[in-house]
């Protein structure tokens, strides 16, 4: 298993990983029901909270076995009171996603729409919740990975705390990447999977949040079985474990995942970060290309270009002449505009991008796309 051919994935996760995360998976078989099993996940619950700097005493972490999206199911599912209303601050695919999380448990919701490459509009939000004292859960998005535009949560969670509802943001695209601090920032809930900012595998997803409103939640209506966020911090809380069949190998990555996170330190981890968006950057600007998001709004973590307007562009052909080559790009989210997104996770640093760009443009050349690229107004 030495020389595991490495790849770098420029999509918006699952990222690129050490060849130590990988081959973590690698150990004994252990049924997940005994005691060694049950401290690694205690432990990880520990360090969850610890990135986002939240008191012990006040915020926990729930483990969830399944994709990124079981964390906004499972929050939206479980944290509306009988009789409450939702509202969800939507500029983007992702809080499309929560508001689709709504309308299939039938939940009352308001859809608080801004454009996608706009911030929402603080004063329309204060507005919202003041007319709809009934809004007992507000959600949105961080770093909104359709795009790369940051929101505003420190501010949002403010106005949501101002009128006494919750506050869940979907982090999954900013944890353990940009900074978080979830009570100076206002949030009762964040959430992420492995295989992003954590740089570990695919399956296993987390919620981090305050445990008195956990605790509370016991008394609203249970809407799901398996997604029930009360129901697994119960489990784990009296017996340590998940209440199903956890993702064994996938923890035993993660495990190893939090202490490289650890010891390249959030600092180090977030300026690494920068650096490699930065080149990403720099490198669509040389080529020409136009972006979505204006520079001062993006989350530094998902760049999103705009198709040039050449009669010889094809997506298609320029992801596989990089895939072939090792480097993995990825279409855009946006339904109005054709775009492609290079990001900015992963166990990656600047040297990857600067060989990323030789590749990227031999593609445009091997296309006869004329360079740099070109649009029509
Ligand atoms: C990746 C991501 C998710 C989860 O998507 P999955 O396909 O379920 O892994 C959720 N929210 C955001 C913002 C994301 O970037």
């Amino acid at each position: 298993m030495e020389n595991i051919k490495r790849n770098i994935l420029l999509n918006p996760g699952p990222s690129t990983t050490t060849d130590t995360v990988k081959m973590a998976q690698v150990v004994p078989d252990i049924c997940p029901r005994e005691k060694e099993f049950g401290d690694i996940m205690r432990q990880m619950r520990t360090d969850l909270v610890k990135i986002v700097h939240g008191d012990p005493e006040k915020y926990t972490s729930v483990l969830f076995c399944g994709s990124g999206t079981i964390n906004i199911d499972v929050c939206i599912n479980s944290l509306l009171p009988e009789g409450k209303k939702i509202l969800i601050i939507n500029n983007g695919a992702y809080s499309t996603r929560a508001a689709e999380v709504c309308e299939y448990y039938g939940l009352p919701f308001i859809d608080l729409k801004f454009p996608v490459d706009s911030l929402p509009d603080l004063a329309e939000i204060e507005k919202t919740l003041r007319e709809n004292p009934d809004i007992a859960l507000v959600h949105t998005t961080h770093n909104e990975t359709g795009t790369g535009i940051l929101n505003p949560v420190r501010e949002i969670g403010a106005l949501v705390h101002k009128y006494n509802a919750v506050f869940t943001v979907d982090t999954t695209s900013t944890l353990a990447m940009r900074p978080i601090d979830i009570e100076k920032d206002n949030i009762d809930f964040c959430m992420a999977s492995a295989q992003k900012g954590l740089m570990a595998m695919t399956g296993l997803s987390f919620i981090i949040g305050n445990k008195r409103i956990i605790e509370e939640s016991a008394a609203y209506p249970k809407r799901s079985y398996y997604c029930n966020l009360f129901l697994q911090y119960d489990f784990f809380e009296k017996t340590g474990e998940m209440h199903f069949t956890p993702p064994v190998q996938t923890v035993y990555s993660t495990k190893q995942a939090l202490e490289e996170y650890f010891a390249e330190g959030e600092e180090n981890k977030w300026a690494r970060h920068t650096r490699v968006f930065n080149a990403i950057n720099e490198g669509l600007d040389r080529l020409g290309f136009r972006q979505v998001i204006k520079p001062e709004w993006r989350a530094g973590l998902v760049s999103s270009a705009v198709y040039p307007d050449d009669p010889n562009w094809s997506f298609e052909a320029v992801h596989d002449y990089c895939y072939e080559r090792g480097f993995t790009i990825y279409p855009g989210k946006i339904s109005t505009t054709n775009t492609f997104r290079l990001c900015a996770l992963g166990a990656i640093d600047e040297a990857d991008i600067h060989a990323f760009f030789e590749v990227f443009e031999e593609a445009l050349r091997a296309q006869n796309i004329a360079i740099p690229v070109v649009y029509e107004d």
